[in-house]
């Protein structure tokens, strides 16, 4: 992976230690993106990238809006889900579902880094999770020989935790 780096806005948590493959540059690799599929990168296009990228959390249509009132710039409601669909097929966006199958939506893990789900049960609510480096080895090499024992080639794991969060509780 190019440009690598340990710094995100995202990571400005107690856990901004642990964060692996998280590029530092969202907008420089977005752009080699657009580029790649030839597309343009447009300035609502990179708003969607800036709220996605400022969020703790896999984000719903109506709190992407909300969150783009507090920038200068207005998202239009009218093209977020067209600009979503290409983001998509770019490969900076993926949609998340949850327990309440709204869609959510964040940017692809190989920009964002690697990192977890705590999915609330009740409410859907999605919030994202890091595990300190040495737990995620520990975990990779569990994982591999489970996969291993099934003629399977592990390249990647998805772990989401489910239960309550603090306002369902
Ligand atoms: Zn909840
Ligand atoms: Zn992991």
């Amino acid at each position: 992976m190019l440009n690598v780096s340990v710094v995100n806005k995202r990571s400005n948590s107690s856990h901004s230690d642990v964060r692996r493959d998280v590029h530092n540059d969202v907008h420089g690799e977005v752009m080699r993106r657009f580029i790649k599929h030839n597309q343009r990168y447009t300035s609502q296009r990179r708003l969607i990238v800036t709220v996605l990228s400022d969020s703790d959390r896999p984000l719903m249509i109506q709190q992407m809006l909300k969150r783009s009132s507090n920038t200068k710039k207005v998202l239009a409601q009218s093209s977020l889900y067209r600009n979503l669909v290409v983001l998509e097929d770019v490969g900076v966006v993926q949609r998340i579902f949850s327990t309440d199958d709204v869609a959510r939506y964040e940017l692809n893990e190989d920009i964002l880094g690697h990192h977890h789900h705590l999915v609330c049960s009740k409410c859907g609510d999605i919030r994202d999770v890091r595990i300190p480096e040495s737990l995620e080895s520990s975990l990779d090499t569990a994982l591999a020989k489970i996969a291993k024992s099934s003629g399977f080639q592990l390249d990647q794991h998805r772990l989401d935790l489910i239960g309550r969060c603090g306002k369902c509780r």
